[in-house]
């Protein structure tokens, strides 16, 4: 006889872990965004941080090819020796880190994958074992960035930044958040979603307090290492230059870089990141998620490694156009937003997204009634009223929850509609 017998039966309730995780909002928002245009809303998306570009012909060509060879078998974990020498070769030349050899460098399911191996790689949760488990985290920052430190059992310690100060974070402010439990330092520049960059200057500054703490007889944070998302490296605007932190000698042996062939190359949906440290530590580190990844997800395809070294060698030009297409576009959206009223926002110098401070209009009402009390009250009436989605920045951590995330890659033609829209939803505002 059939009696419900579910609460006996039924599934135990899921891990911890996985009932405090946030999805990735960013993922999240640019979903819903797609759901609605299925169903017939006219709606604009400056959602999610893809390139509105086809992948390169050379890439697409070099796939196939690989395919027809037969390039259909596991790879080695941590990806071939061409694939990690053509990596290794970039980093010495391009972004002039000492010491890099195909030894150092792991290729994996995206930077994401590589953000998250290394996070695992380097931090302990609480009582197990190593003390220093305090991740340093300017902010606001890209949302997996918490969650994965969190997941690998790291503290985050937030450093805010503002707008005035284009959400960069000054020397002192590292000083004052480094203590000797300090970990892992987070740095991405170009930076998702504040849209702007240090200049190499203000790397360097950075990098001699890291120096400053790692050495000498009785240093103040012995264990720090620096993981650096150098992802929008390529889309940097005004003639600025990118400067790599693994470059500066004196410390480039505590120093990870993580980048991935998504962004510069139009590449998001072929899954292709990496990281590389240096010296000894280096290849420890390597080592370390190689054997995490051995057991997760072996390798990336494997047809897909030569595109690589393809990318690097025959398509500068394709980089160059996607970039300076992305320059100017950030000054339509940057004169659009600056124009609305109450909307604050740093001048963008690179990666693809603005992040205006919203957080004038809090406290007033939507024609339909929605109160504005947060960034995400904002989106939310936003893209039910006029149609247009963009990221609330809650999820990009303190600071965030003032602003609003758009991307500009898209069309100039969506971008200025997109500003017309909100213009009209914040004239609308009472
Ligand atoms: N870092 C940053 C700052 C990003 O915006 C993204 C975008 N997804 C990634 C890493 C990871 O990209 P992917 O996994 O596609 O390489
Ligand atoms: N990084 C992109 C973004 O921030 C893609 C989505 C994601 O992986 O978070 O929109």
């Amino acid at each position: 006889m059939a009696t419900s017998t579910k609460t006996l039966t039924g599934p135990r309730p899921l891990a911890a872990r996985v009932r405090a995780l946030r999805p990735s909002a960013t993922l999240a928002v640019g979903a819903r965004a797609k759901e609605l245009k299925a169903a017939g809303v006219d709606v604009l998306s400056f959602a999610a941080g893809e390139p509105d570009f086809d992948t390169p012909e050379p890439i697409k060509e070099a796939a196939k090819k690989a395919i027809a060879e037969g390039m259909t078998k596991y790879a080695p974990v941590p990806g071939d020796n061409d694939s990690r020498s053509a990596i290794a070769e970039k980093l010495t030349a391009e972004n002039r880190i000492p010491g890099v050899t195909p030894e150092h460098v792991v290729v994996s399911t995206g930077g994401k994958q590589s953000l998250f191996n290394l996070f695992m790689a380097l931090l302990d949760p609480a009582g197990d074992g190593s003390e220093a488990r305090r991740v340093i985290l300017p902010v606001p920052a890209w949302v997996s960035y918490a969650p994965q430190a969190q997941l690998a059992g790291g503290e985050v310690h937030e450093v805010v930044t503002t707008p005035e100060t284009a959400f960069k974070m000054t020397p002192e402010q590292l000083d004052e958040a480094l203590s000797p439990d300090s970990r892992v330092l987070v740095l991405n520049s170009p930076s998702n979603p504040c849209g702007t960059m240090y200049s190499p200057d203000e790397i360097r500054a950075l990098g001699a307090v890291i120096e400053r703490v790692t050495t000498g007889p009785a240093p103040r944070c012995p264990h720090l290492v620096v993981v650096t998302d150098e992802i929008y490296e390529k889309l940097v605007f005004d003639g600025q230059e990118h400067f790599s932190i693994g470059s500066i000698p004196s410390i480039s042996e505590r120093v990870l870089t993580v980048n991935g062939l998504s962004k510069a190359y139009a590449m998001t949906g072929w899954r292709v990141g990496y990281f590389a440290g240096s010296g000894d530590f280096g290849v420890e580190v390597a080592k370390a998620t190689a054997k995490l990844q051995s057991q997760s997800t072996t390798a990336i395809p494997t047809f897909i490694l030569p595109t690589l070294r393809v990318a690097f060698e025959q398509c500068q030009d394709f980089v160059e156009h996607l970039r300076s297409t992305f320059e100017q576009r950030a000054e339509v959206m940057y004169n659009g937003l600056t124009a609305i009223d109450g909307l604050v926002c740093p001048r963008p110098t690179g990666a693809m997204y603005a992040f205006p401070d919203v957080s004038a209009h809090f406290g007033k009402s939507s024609p339909k009634g929605t109160r504005i009390d947060s960034a995400l009250a904002f989106s939310q009436a936003l893209l039910d009223e006029h149609h247009v989605a963009l990221v609330p920045g809650e999820d990009f951590g303190t600071g965030g929850e003032k602003c609003c995330r758009l991307t500009y890659a898209c069309a100039t033609e969506q971008i200025e509609k997109g500003i017309e829209r909100l213009r009209e939803f914040v004239d609308s505002l009472r």
